[in-house]
């Protein structure tokens, strides 16, 4: 997402909101971590089973294959969606070091604290959060 060019007028929060911003992001990530390699070890424990290839089963065991490829898709799905929700946070953990945390990346108005502690790796407030769903909901 790119900044806004024209400069606005931001207001830096305070040190000690910042702290907290920042304890709440990495109690964040910290919970989404672990379940990252827990759902990369499956995934690959997955791959790993068939790479083995018994083909002599294979036939047989086609249904259950099916059902754990749908699985595996599944996993790999959500671990990108955390892998992004990572990336958020890692992103907003920048912005409380150059002090700009807090600020709507679009419009630049304060997001409120309420928001922020709900959503800490938030880059938008919610009325851009709320018009930038509407873009993406495609024409109606
Ligand atoms: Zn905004």
């Amino acid at each position: 997402m790119a900044r806004p060019k024209k400069r606005i007028k931001t207001k830096v929060m305070a040190k000690k909101d910042l702290k907290k911003y920042k304890e709440l992001l990495l109690k964040e990530r910290e919970s989404i971590g672990g379940e990252i390699s827990h759902i990369a070890k499956e995934a690959l424990k997955q791959s790993q089973r068939e790479a083995s290839g018994d083909l002599s089963g294979y036939t047989y065991h086609m249904a259950d294959m099916a059902s754990d490829n749908y699985e595996r898709d599944f996993s790999l799905g959500r671990a990108t969606e955390e892998q992004k929700l990572l990336y958020a946070i890692d992103e907003a953990m920048k912005r409380i070091e150059d002090g700009t945390y807090g600020n709507c990346l679009q419009c630049g108005k304060s997001i409120s604290k309420k928001r922020l502690i709900a959503v800490p790796h938030t880059e938008l407030c919610i009325d851009c959060q709320k018009s930038d769903e509407k873009d993406h909901a495609g024409p109606s």
